[in-house]
């Protein structure tokens, strides 16, 4: 049944979630309370009949550069990064299912004891079952990050929009919980924020989203129900998108 309120603008849509999203308050790993919170605005949104893919990310538990930097080899250490998203993925899985959402994990790493293999037309068919896809293990490859994922499944899924999630209510010159100057944005171009540095995601997924024209939003969903808004226009975001 279709929620009440004005109609959505995006049907389809990925939202990339850092895994410190999951981490609430915490130093490390997954707060249950924040992923029962997030699976609620999930749940508005697919009740609202958005179709609905998440690539989760895995810095909340392990990221590839910092055991590279304790001088672990790269490629190993990033590996163990995309398990580390695989764990995010099966734990928002199980708030879903709390929430009676119908969701899959497919890993782009094939683990067929713990979750189902990414395989394009299988993701497809899900979807247009209104079934939330959750994309763990990244792109599959070291030396990705999970932005260049999320923008790499959008494609693949034909998704209208990526929606990356922030503490913050879009894209500001400087952090602005840091430099009360920082000046905030409506609207960019992907050049422009690859030009400026602006680091809402690696220059990788920008030039990805740039050359296949897929426009990217950046909004918080701190507060419960924002990612309806976001989904009706309705939310204060940045949007990122092919100008002129
Ligand atoms: N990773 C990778 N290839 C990918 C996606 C992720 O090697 O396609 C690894 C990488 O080590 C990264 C870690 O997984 O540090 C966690 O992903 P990311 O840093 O993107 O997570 P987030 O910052 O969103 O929590």
């Amino acid at each position: 049944m279709a929620a009440r309120g004005s109609p959505l603008k995006y049907k389809r849509l990925l939202l990339k979630l850092s895994g410190e999203a999951l981490m609430g308050q915490q130093d490390y790993g997954i707060d249950m309370s924040v992923v029962d919170r997030l699976s609620r605005d999930i749940e508005g949104i697919t009740a609202a009949g958005a179709e609905v893919a998440i690539v989760i990310g895995g810095g909340n538990i392990f990221r590839g550069l910092s055991g590279a930097a304790k001088g672990m080899d790269r490629a190993t250490a990033d590996y163990m990064g995309m398990l580390a998203t695989v764990m995010n993925a099966l734990a928002f899985q199980n708030a879903l299912d709390h929430q009676g959402v119908a969701s899959r994990v497919l890993s782009a790493i094939p683990m067929p004891t713990v979750c189902e293999s990414y395989v394009r037309p299988k993701a497809l068919g899900y979807l247009s079952k209104s079934q939330v896809v959750l994309f763990a293990a990244g792109t599959g490859n070291p030396f990705f990050t999970t932005d260049t994922a999320a923008v790499l499944r959008a494609i693949e899924m034909n998704c209208e929009v990526v929606l990356k999630a922030t503490q913050v209510d879009g894209i500001y010159s400087a952090d602005p919980k840091k430099d009360p100057n920082a000046e905030r944005f409506d609207r960019l171009s992907y050049s422009e924020v690859l030009a400026k540095d602006l680091k809402v995601m690696d220059g990788a997924a920008i030039a990805l989203a740039r050359d296949n024209g897929l426009p990217l939003i950046v909004g918080s969903i701190e507060e419960p129900g924002n990612l309806l808004k976001v989904l009706r226009g309705e939310a204060r975001q940045t949007i990122i998108e092919a100008t002129g």
